[in-house]
């Protein structure tokens, strides 16, 4: 039917393109266009990639007698009459009855008044609806369904067939979308530019573009459907992965790296810094580091795993690889206290190397000035071999003799937005990013798709998992109980405080109330101690001290602790007000215990009032597994709230759902790379509609093409 139009518009678009403003396309008109405007659709391009949200089957409707509760349908009846009921609590239900032949059921909706009078005055005319059914106390019924009226004669394209349904914005209606975007297949779709090579269309046997635009909107059939889907799915995926590709490859460019040889001895020497064993998983991840570090381009990678998966031994032995080959490494810390954690913990370890020794300094914000200059000083005559700090380590005129590798420990995307920094200043280290909060394999291949990555999957062994409770906050006194006895025992504690998200301020007293409480109240005969983000650096050092040599029973604290704080003794953590915590962040806290070999306790204390939190706490009482917990996270809060979405470019992906998509995502990444590593430049004439559709739409991402 398509095929037909096609033929008849064919003389007159000659001067048209799929940039012509939308007003000009059949039947749209500067009206409607502007409301168009208000879904983003400027050009016929936009609108015919405004694609349906669902469609719907108007050759088969539900009948209402078989309705059954929980189901989604799509009713067509005629209207009987509408009223409104005040229910308790004083909302105004409307209730609209409809009958089909079958049965009567009530459409309803919440506080919209107005709908009685619309409703009466099309009593007896036929509408279609779709939402979720419910069991109602007399029969079934559907709560603020989407419905259209429904007439035959008037509007062939809504009804007989399959209808898509579209994303509608307000003063605009389905019958007009349809129309308008129906006009536009007919008459530009034969200007489409197939993008997709030839050979990767045919080996994944995809749907040419027309077609695909054209079904994607009037399906012929269900399966016809389901291939332009695919098509377009893959598309997009195809474009993202390209963009990633580019980028991956623009970072590596070759000279820029360097090319760290296996230092000789240097397994001895790692056995001689280590107090341990290296798992498994950690000899394999240094393995794949040591690998990346010895190839002469840039080396941009992630080291994912899960809290106490022991990273830090994995950090140790990248920046001695880097040592031991002339140049200085530096790490960084999203906080001071983990900054200066890292640095304890390290020079401890490397203590242990006697003569051979290697100097670690750590430049931290509360240096006095001519200690911070003596430090800068020692970093920039590399008599510094690994310098430790926040942030700021290379961002604040700090100069580096030979700096050949960066650790960042705990954040995310700052390693790689670091990169364009760094090269400014002529630099180009090789960078590894470490993050304990796993990252779910749809955002690897996404947010990610530019990194490549190392998994640490395998924890220490003795490692008991942290027994996790929920308990009410009218138990709160049973769980101080019980904390007592582990205390008495030996153990310490941490009690974080709950969240106050609108100011520092509030939440460091928060944090100051409840210790004061636990202190006098509960456990007057222990030492609390108190930690939030308003104390000063060496207060915070000087607490921490305390802590970690067990001179502090219990720690107050905000979430401060989150990332990083290693205390094995510390075996109980207690959580106030839990569900005001996100799962990421649930598990980083609780990450801080189950450290060592004793058995830990995880109690968060909170009602659990609504559905979502109610999932948290159930995600958390039964896994540990980091993995798990971040797909739950992605589930319940969607990708849109991961940070490095916009960057990423996933921001632009209209049709594709990354999480039901992750084989055609995959499919679209090997092609994708491959193609980049045949035609870096992607200069192929055939490819030349695709580089510049790809330079339209990621160039936000900074692509490394040639142009
Ligand atoms: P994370 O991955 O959370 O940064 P850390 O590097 O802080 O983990 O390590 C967590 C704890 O496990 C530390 O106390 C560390 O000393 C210990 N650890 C790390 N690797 C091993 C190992 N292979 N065997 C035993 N203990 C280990
Ligand atoms: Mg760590």
């Amino acid at each position: 039917m398509a095929t037909q139009t096609q033929k008849q518009s064919s003389s007159t678009i000659m001067a048209r393109s799929l940039d012509t403003d939308v007003q000009f396309a059949r039947g749209v008109g500067p009206r409607l266009a502007g409301t168009l405007g208000k879904l983003d659709i400027f050009t016929v391009r936009d609108l015919i990639y405004h694609f349906p949200r669902r469609h719907e089957d108007r050759t088969r409707f539900a009948r209402i007698a078989s309705l059954r509760h929980g189901e989604s349908a799509t009713i067509f009846g005629t209207i009987l009459t509408a009223d409104n009921v005040k229910t308790r609590g004083s909302l105004v239900l409307t209730k609209v009855a409809v009958d089909d032949g079958t049965g009567v059921m009530e459409l309803t909706w919440f506080n919209q008044k107005f709908r009685k009078d619309q409703f009466l005055k099309l009593k007896g005319r036929r509408i279609v609806a779709y939402g979720a059914v419910a069991a109602g106390r007399w029969g079934v019924e559907i709560a603020s369904p989407e419905w259209e009226l429904y007439s035959e004669d008037a509007d062939p394209l809504s009804s007989g067939r399959v209808v898509p349904v579209y994303p509608l914005t307000e003063g605009l209606f389905q019958s007009q979308v349809r129309k308008a975007i129906k006009g536009a297949l007919d008459t530009y779709v034969p200007l489409a530019q197939e993008i997709l090579p030839e050979d990767v269309r045919n080996r994944l046997d995809l749907m040419d573009i027309g077609d695909a635009l054209r079904n994607i909107h009037f399906p012929e059939s269900q399966a016809a459907l389901d291939a332009a889907r695919k098509r377009l799915v893959f598309e997009e995926l195809f474009l993202l992965q390209l963009a990633l590709a580019l980028r991956k490859r623009g970072m590596e460019m070759p000279g820029c790296g360097i090319s760290f040889q296996m230092p000789e001895g240097f397994s001895d020497e790692l056995k001689m810094v280590l107090p341990f064993e290296l798992t498994g998983a950690q000899k394999r991840v240094i393995k794949e580091i040591a690998a990346d570090m010895g190839r002469p381009t840039c080396m941009n990678r992630l080291l994912q795993g899960d809290v106490g998966s022991g990273k830090t031994a994995v950090a140790l032995a990248a920046m001695l690889i880097a040592v031991r080959n002339g140049y200085q490494a530096a790490l960084m810390a999203p906080t001071e206290i983990l900054a200066e954690q890292h640095y304890l913990g390290i020079t401890r370890m490397l203590e242990n190397l006697g003569v051979l020794e290697v100097s670690v300094d750590l430049l931290k914000g509360s240096l006095r000035s001519k200690q911070r200059q003596l430090v800068i000083e020692r970093i920039k005559s590399s008599q510094t071999k690994i310098a430790i700090g926040t942030h700021a380590l290379i961002q604040e005129g700090v100069d580096f003799h030979k700096l050949g590798l960066v650790i960042v420990d705990e954040q995310h995307r700052f390693g790689v937005l670091q990169r364009a920094a760094l090269m400014e200043k002529g630099l180009s280290p090789d960078i590894l990013v470490m993050t304990a909060t796993p990252i779910p394999r749809t955002l690897t291949l996404t947010i990610y798709g530019d990194l490549d990555v190392s998994i640490i999957d395998e924890l220490p062994p003795g490692r008991k998992s942290i027994r996790t409770h929920w308990k009410q906050t009218g138990e709160r006194k049973k769980v101080y109980q019980a904390l007592r006895t582990l205390i008495d025992q030996g153990r310490q504690a941490y009690v974080v405080c709950p969240l106050v998200e609108e100011s520092d301020k509030l939440q460091a007293r928060a944090a100051t109330e409840l210790a004061e409480f636990l202190q006098t109240q509960m456990f007057p005969d222990y030492r609390i101690g108190l930690l939030h983000g308003q104390m000063k650096t060496d207060e915070k050092d000087d607490v921490m001290k305390a802590f970690r040599a067990g001179e502090i029973q219990i720690l107050v604290a905000t979430t401060v602790i989150e990332v990083g704080v290693d205390v094995p003794n510390a075996t109980c953590m207690v959580i106030e007000d839990a569900d005001r915590f996100g799962l990421a962040q649930l598990h980083q806290l609780r990450g801080r215990v189950g450290r060592g070999d004793q058995q830990s306790f995880c109690v968060m204390i909170c009602e659990g009032n609504s559905e979502d939190s109610m999932r948290r706490m159930q995600v958390m009482s039964s896994t540990n597994d980091g993995f798990t917990i971040a797909e739950e996270d992605l589930k319940l809060r969607g990708p849109g709230e991961f940070y490095g979405t916009r960057q990423s470019g996933m921001a632009g992906l209209k049709i594709a759902d990354i999480f039901r998509d992750i084989p055609i995502l995959e499919l679209a990444r090997k092609e994708a790379f491959a193609l980049i590593e045949r035609d870096p430049d992607l200069g192929h004439p055939s490819l030349k509609a695709l580089r510049a559709d790809l330079l339209k739409k990621y160039d936000e991402l900074q692509l490394a093409v040639v142009s």
